[in-house]
């Protein structure tokens, strides 16, 4: 049975089981406890005890400790990509190079960037002033299901580096790794109570969300949860950071490299089976190129390997769930109502191995307009909508015409064109000529229903800490009424 994590170690709890499955076969793979109220009482008191332990060590202190974080982390990194594996369907070959190392980069940038946070000094004159970058308090991760790993490092790194302490509550969906995390911080010598986590599902997210001694909440989630979640903060005046879903635009002209565009796209809609926030669904291509275009994605889309994610031939994994599964075929039957023709996939695979898992096959929609649902709303599965365009203005139009702002991605190979569309473009993070390129070093999050606040970077510096002004007087006071 898998436990909450808390002040450096699992702790019973008397609150409901419920199992986690492996979406590959529909086994179950393990039981995990769901705090009771008592446990989320604990573990925000065990987090305060954390938390005045772990402001008073120096940044460098902070930092060494992070840094044999890392190493546990890299150590291992096969062990928890299989666990990661298990949890999640994505495949292996992906895991064991991206998961555990994205979430251990994090760490490592914050490690590095812990030692060098500071207030400034300010020259008054006959007074001086000076701010203090203090941390916030107590934080709460709540994490979705796609990227367990890496989001509980992607909050944990800059929460701890600012000298923050954090509880951190798993998707339902995927428990087991937050844990390990945990496992290897109190291993690491991070003192007990400065990263615990809680399992259960949006209630327990919700009863820590509306807890006064928390100062600052991290979700990544859908659009629904990130307003529920901030409702809730609201309740204290909690800070936030909304990490939320989108339906982003490709825009590729017809001067594009053909051949990068359309890896990029594999990229932007069939890896992680299509389960990433940032996608480029909608991919808006101009008509000069259109047909070259949807020919090389199609075949290419169909070439790839749908399967079980522990063989390293596997290049498409299972959804998460069932549910979420029948979710992504009702789109799939939807865009076929709706019109649009389906260049590709759409099928289940045939065979029965696979019967037991949530597979769905890489599928290309083309013929698509810009008022389908299937166009409008994030399916969060491998389904890719091919769009045509004529102009740049019609392009720029057209891919902003939506609730959402996350990521947007241009191809040309005109310089100035390619600088003039992205500015144009509403979303947090862009790229020219790639997608979905995520390096800790830059700033990620969305613009419009898409979220609030930015993660990895010294941005996120900003959200895990708070200045104090401090005015120091060096004359005598006068009397103000004399
Ligand atoms: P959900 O919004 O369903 O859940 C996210 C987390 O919030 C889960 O841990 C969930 O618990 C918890 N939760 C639910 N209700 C509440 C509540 N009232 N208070 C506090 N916590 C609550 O998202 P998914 O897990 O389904 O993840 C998929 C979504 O995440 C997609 O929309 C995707 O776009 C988005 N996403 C955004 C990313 C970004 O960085 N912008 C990155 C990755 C995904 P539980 O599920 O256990 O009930």
């Amino acid at each position: 049975v898998v436990q909450s994590y808390i002040g450096g170690r699992y702790v019973p709890s008397s609150g409901p089981l419920f199992a986690t499955i492996n979406p590959a076969t529909g086994d179950t793979i393990a039981m995990v406890e769901t705090a009771d109220a008592a446990l989320i009482e604990a573990a925000i008191e065990s987090a305060q005890q954390g938390f005045a332990v772990w402001r008073t060590f120096t940044g460098t202190q902070r930092s060494r400790i992070l840094m044999q974080a890392v190493r546990l982390l890299h150590e291992r990194n096969d062990e928890l990509a299989a666990l990661e594996v298990a949890d999640t369907g994505k495949p292996i070959r992906e895991a064991i190079v991206v998961d555990v190392a994205s979430g251990a980069d994090a760490i490592e940038y914050f490690a590095g960037v812990a030692p060098t946070i500071h207030g400034e000094h300010v020259d008054l004159s006959s007074a001086f002033g000076y701010t203090r970058r203090e941390p916030v308090g107590l934080c709460l991760g709540i994490g979705a299901w796609n990227y367990p790993l890496q989001i509980a490092c992607w909050k944990s790194a800059p929460a701890l580096a600012c000298g923050n302490a954090m509880i951190f509550k798993p998707a339902e969906l995927t428990p087991l790794t937050a844990v390990k995390l945990a496992e290897i911080y109190t291993e690491a010598g991070l003192p007990d109570g400065v990263f615990n986590v809680v399992q259960g599902d949006g209630t327990v997210g919700a009863a820590l969300g509306t807890h006064r001694a928390i100062s600052k909440v991290s979700l990544t989630g859908e659009v629904g949860t990130g307003r529920l979640v901030m409702a809730q903060a609201a309740s204290q005046l909690m800070a936030v950071t909304l990490e939320l879903g989108g339906k982003s635009p490709i825009v590729i002209f017809d001067d594009a490299d053909l051949e990068s565009a359309v890896n990029a796209t594999l990229l932007a809609n069939f890896y992680t089976q299509g389960e990433i926030c940032s996608n480029g669904t909608r991919i808006f291509v101009q008509r000069a190129l259109h047909h070259q275009f949807v020919a090389r994605l199609v075949e290419k889309a169909s070439a790839l390997t749908v399967g079980d994610p522990s063989l390293p031939t596997t290049h498409i994994g299972a959804l998460i769930s069932a549910d979420h599964t029948a979710k992504v075929r009702n789109y799939i039957e939807l865009g076929i109502s709706e019109g649009a023709t389906l260049a590709c996939g759409g099928a289940f695979p045939e065979d029965p191995e696979l019967a037991r898992g949530n597979f769905v096959a890489p599928t290309v929609f083309t013929n698509c307009t810009d008022n389908m649902r299937i166009v409008q709303e994030e399916i969060f599965g491998p389904v890719a909508c091919v769009l045509v365009f004529d102009t740049e203005e019609e392009a720029i139009r057209r891919a902003n015409d939506t609730p959402f702002g996350l990521a947007a991605g241009v191809f040309t190979n005109n310089l100035a064109r390619a600088h003039r569309v992205i500015a144009a473009l509403d979303a947090g993070t862009t790229w020219i000529n790639t997608y979905n390129i995520t390096p800790i070093e830059l700033p990620f999050g969305g613009v419009k229903q898409s979220g609030v606040g930015r993660e990895n970077s010294l941005a996120a510096i900003e959200h895990y800490t708070r200045r104090k002004s401090v005015y120091v007087e060096l004359q005598p006071v006068s009397d103000p009424f004399e």
